[in-house]
């Protein structure tokens, strides 16, 4: 793909709505909160569009099945919440994907970047993900993506883009 000037906001925007549409599409009963907190006036981040919307499709993919997860331990009150917010660091452009869904133990943690690691079923999960999503980002534009999560509680993924 051809790189180009991106509007983070604007892509993380589309792929959030794409990403809840397909699961509610398949799982009619299946509500979510989305919360978005976009920064005003973010540089432009040059990137691959194509490649940047699989990033983020593939975490918002992975959080809306992790509170799909969660939900179904019945824990009462619980409210499936995926949040999406950017800011600027510096030169940086800033992207974090929070979900408060089942979490993930330090050693699964250990384990998300690499090729066909899942803990999916079969035919729900191919482990490719992460470890594209981690290869597009550091390698194809520069970038970093960090995980911090805690058991039971929620995962967080930050993307780190030179803007
Ligand atoms: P896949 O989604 O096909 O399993 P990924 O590379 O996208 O492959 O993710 C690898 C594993 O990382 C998942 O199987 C899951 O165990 C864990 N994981 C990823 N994102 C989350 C999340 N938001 N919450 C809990 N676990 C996650
Ligand atoms: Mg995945």
């Amino acid at each position: 793909g051809a790189r180009a000037p991106l509007n983070i906001n604007a892509l993380a925007d589309e792929y959030l709505r794409l990403a809840y549409q397909g699961l509610r599409a398949k799982d009619k009963t299946f509500n979510a909160d989305l919360k978005t907190d976009f920064a005003p006036g973010l540089p432009l981040v040059e990137g691959v569009g194509a490649d940047l919307g699989r990033v983020l499709l593939n975490l918002f993919n992975n959080a809306f099945y992790a509170v799909q997860q969660h939900q179904q331990t019945g824990e009462p009150g619980y409210v499936p919440t995926v949040s999406v917010s950017t800011k600027q660091v510096g030169q940086q452009v800033e992207l974090r994907v929070n979900d408060n869904g089942t979490g993930m133990s330090a050693a699964v943690q250990q384990k998300i970047f690499q090729p066909f690691f899942t803990t999916k079923p079969t035919g729900e999960g191919t482990g490719l993900g992460l470890s594209l999503a981690h290869d597009i980002i550091a390698q194809g534009h520069g970038g970093t993506l960090r995980v911090a999560s805690q058991e039971g509680l929620g995962t967080t993924f930050t993307i780190s883009l030179p803007g």
